[in-house]
């Protein structure tokens, strides 16, 4: 048994010995059976929130309306999860209602796929009642039971679908295959950040080349938010491995390099919900991209060595070239650079409306900026005395 599920053994024991059940359930067990690394694990249990909260004597309410309590033993933390069923659909993602129940079959029953519905006991036994170990062992992603009603009770689950082949290499059967294609449009009805959510882990799965295939066959790719005319783009990009780039953020790089230019990445990108940082990192990546200027100081020093070192990577990646050297060069040419950030100049607005006599205006930013680019260049040295000669020798003020 994995570490992580030896060390919350005490926790379904205590449950257990109050006379309930507790299991582990979901992706950790799947990702245990698929000897792959598990970060936390599930348990779900048929002590209702209210009895899990009398068992244990610290607990937060994380999300007790869907039945999950948080409990904290030996300073770590365990997300407990009541079983149960969801009753009705409204709008093809909301269950009306969210009714606890006492038995495990009918938890599992309500699952997305079969590979997600297997439990393990406190010995290590697996309950496993629609042939998720089998599934997972044929690499298959199958749903519990009708695909179609499957994924007209939530239709995010299709998006599951593909980031499960993404991320394990999985491949849907033929009846999970089919309802994509019958089911796309319900996906509209799915808040964006639950896609975004999904779609990110998608993009960063090992096999992120068969998953865009199958996006751009099940026609799910129009749903997404700005793809729907982008058939073609998205086809050129699922040419690439998009494996191989490094981060979730130059992924999209990668991928907006094609679907849209630079001045609708913003747009676009809100439309993904994205926070504003990340869409601001992932633009000036891009910018970085079509500027084509690595080795320029005064470049790599506006732009930081991130986003440059993501450039470069992104840059090479498109042309199907090692960005290794081209990375390497930069770290040097950034190391060599006397200031790495704006405010380690000697100067600033203040002194410089002090030394002019001049009201405070545009032409401040404007001679920073013309000092910053001599300070880098190195004609100038970054101290106050010769920032002064400087400015009143080019009459800058
Ligand atoms: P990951 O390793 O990325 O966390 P996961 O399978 O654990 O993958 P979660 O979103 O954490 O995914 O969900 C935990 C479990 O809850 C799943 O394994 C599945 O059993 C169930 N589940 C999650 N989302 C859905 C859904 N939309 N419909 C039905 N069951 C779901
Ligand atoms: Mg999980």
């Amino acid at each position: 048994m994995n570490e992580l599920f030896v060390q919350a053994l005490p926790i379904l024991k205590k449950i257990e010995d109050n006379g309930f059940e507790a299991v582990f359930v979901g992706g950790s067990v799947r990702d245990a059976l698929l000897n792959r690394t598990i970060h936390d694990v599930d348990i779900a249990t048929s002590a209702t929130p209210d009895e899990v909260k009398s068992i244990f004597s610290k607990t937060v309410d994380v999300g007790i309306q869907h039945g999950t309590v948080l409990v904290i033993e030996n300073g770590e933390s365990y997300e407990i999860t009541t079983y149960r069923v969801e009753s009705e659909y409204v709008d093809y993602r909301k269950p009306k209602e969210v009714k606890f129940i006492r038995s495990l079959q009918d938890d599992l029953q309500r699952r997305d796929f079969t590979m997600n519905a297997i439990a393990m006991n406190m010995n290590g036994d697996m309950i496993d009642p629609f042939g998720g170990q089998q599934a997972i062992q044929r690499a298959m992603i199958e749903t519990v039971g009708n695909a179609n009603d499957r994924f007209s009770e939530d239709a995010l689950r299709m998006m599951r679908a593909l980031r499960f082949v993404s991320q394990l290499s999985f491949t849907c059967s033929d009846e999970t295959l089919q309802a994509l294609k019958d089911n796309q449009d319900l996906l509209k009805n799915i808040s964006i950040e639950r896609i975004t959510a999904e779609f990110e882990k998608l993009l960063c799965g090992v096999n992120v080349q068969e998953a865009l295939q199958l996006l751009i066959d099940t026609n799910l790719f129009t749903y997404l938010p700005g793809f729907s005319d982008k058939k073609n783009e998205l086809i050129q990009v699922a040419q690439y491995d998009l494996h191989k780039v490094c981060n979730v953020d130059e992924k999209w790089a990668v991928l907006l390099y094609y679907v849209v230019n630079l001045n609708e990445v913003e747009s676009f990108l809100r439309a993904w919900r994205l926070p504003v940082k990340r869409i601001r990192h992932i633009r000036a990546i891009l910018q970085a991209v079509y500027h084509e200027n690595y080795d320029d100081k005064m470049t790599l020093f506006t732009n930081g060595i991130d986003c440059s070192l993501s450039a470069i990577r992104v840059s090479y990646f498109l042309k199907h070239q090692d960005s290794k050297q081209a990375e390497e060069q930069a770290i040097e040419i950034w190391n060599s650079l006397p200031i790495h950030d704006s405010s380690q100049v000697n100067v600033n607005g203040t002194l410089l409306t002090e030394w002019s006599n001049r009201e405070k205006g545009p032409w401040i930013r404007e001679t920073l900026h013309i000092i910053t680019t001599k300070i880098i260049n190195e004609e100038l040295p970054n101290n106050t005395e010769a920032i002064y000669k400087e400015v009143h020798r080019c009459n800058l003020i």
